[in-house]
């Protein structure tokens, strides 16, 4: 069978083998724990999964627009925008199935073949997946663990040039939970006005941050709104992965745009799942507030856990729910690490070269797990390590 090359080229995302991997295991009878897949291990909230049944008894299972319903399109215009101190109009927002596609198909919209998009190495897979299923030239830009993994400034400096299209932004990011400051934005978005390039604002973490810090955005500086897509989503902050609700918030004309490119390919995204949306913006928001907590209690002991390994170093993540460890003390590959921890120490992580080169070296381990589990997974990987020589 042959396919066309934009789609040969496609390669698994880690997580997904990992699992596949780790699954194998338990199916043999090895008790794992899971800390390689980046989903909240909590239920969706009550009130959110009821008024997904209510919508679906209400008879509300016909097709929306495109772009989404007017209510949902109302209630995100009005959050995402006060979160950001912005001013955001409903025709400026476009609803998707996940914030997957308000990556993949702003790109679409914007490379042309050749065009230069710059992304976070590293970073989610899924970005040099789709520069590279629209034809673009993925470049990829170093983030720096001494910096709290921001961009290192001379390479993205660099990285620039007459082609640059693209700047792909991801705050707090994955597989870091690295936020980048005001004064790195501001340099962006000075690069970004010079070379006349659009940014990608992937804020997906917005809401989960720590320290009572909070991730800006890029958006929000003086120009920036007329060359920047924000992709956000309901999947993180309220538990709802399976559920497939995201949006981007971009210019008017290119929401049209956008549109067209859902109306032939989604159609719309389905509709009990937007009303299910509209409870989870406009009800109780203690319920993220509390989560939010918690994954920062878990943090804290994962992350001094890590540091107390011989070996280990590990930066303390300001948001998203990953730690980062550098292993590079152990002399390994982080495959070879991670397939370690695996057999093992049944502790199922990712090795950090599934987010690009520049993540060779450190594994990511997701803290959306009970205390319970993150405990226990600390103490077999402590074991296990202190079997290994450092370096
Ligand atoms: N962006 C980042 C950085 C992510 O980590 C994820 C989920 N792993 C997504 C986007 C996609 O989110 P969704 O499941 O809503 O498509």
């Amino acid at each position: 069978m042959t396919f066309a090359e934009r789609v040969r080229q496609l390669r698994p995302e880690g997580a997904y083998e990992v699992l596949a991997k780790a699954q194998a295991l338990e199916a043999a009878g090895q008790e794992i724990i899971h800390l390689e897949i980046g989903q909240p291990d909590i239920q969706t909230f009550d009130n959110v999964s009821s008024a997904g049944i209510g919508a679906i008894e209400q008879g509300r299972t016909r097709y929306s627009p495109p772009a989404g319903a007017v209510e949902l399109r109302d209630v995100i215009a009005e959050d995402a925008g006060r979160r950001r101190g912005l001013e955001i109009k409903p025709s400026e927002v476009v609803v998707a199935p996940g914030a997957k596609p308000m990556l993949f198909f702003p790109t679409m919209a914007l490379v042309e073949p050749g065009d230069e998009v710059i992304y976070p190495d590293p970073g989610f897979p899924t970005y040099a997946a789709m520069i590279s299923v629209a034809g673009g030239l993925p470049v990829p830009v170093r983030l720096r663990e001494e910096t709290g993994f921001a961009f290192d400034m001379e390479a993205f400096d660099d990285s620039l040039s007459d082609r640059t299209r693209l700047i792909i932004l991801n705050s707090p990011g994955n597989p870091t939970g690295g936020v980048l400051p005001p004064h790195v934005l501001e340099h962006i978005a000075r690069a970004a006005k010079r070379h006349d390039a659009w940014v990608l604002s992937d804020e997906i973490y917005m809401r989960l941050t720590f320290d009572g810090a909070s991730a800006p955005s890029i958006a929000s500086l003086p120009g920036m709104r007329e060359r920047t897509v924000i992709c956000d989503g309901f999947s993180k902050t309220y538990a709802m992965t399976g559920w497939r609700l995201g949006f981007g918030v971009m210019p008017e004309r290119f929401a049209e745009r956008l549109g067209l490119l859902l109306t032939h390919s989604i159609g719309c995204t389905a509709t009990f799942t937007q009303y299910a949306g509209v409870e989870a913006l406009l009800g109780p928001q203690e319920q993220v507030d509390e989560v939010v907590a918690e994954y920062q209690r878990r943090r804290d002991v994962l992350v001094e856990g890590l540091k107390g390994i011989p070996g280990v170093e590990c930066q303390t993540p300001q948001g998203a729910f990953y730690a980062f460890p550098n292993i590079t003390a152990f002399g390994h590959t982080s495959a070879r690490l991670a397939d370690y921890l695996l057999d093992e120490a049944g502790v199922a992580v990712l090795p950090g070269d599934a987010f690009g080169e520049g993540g060779e070296g450190y594994l990511r381990l997701c803290f959306a797990n009970s205390m319970g589990n993150v405990e226990i997974a600390l103490e077999r990987i402590g074991e296990a390590l202190g079997n290994l020589e450092i370096k």
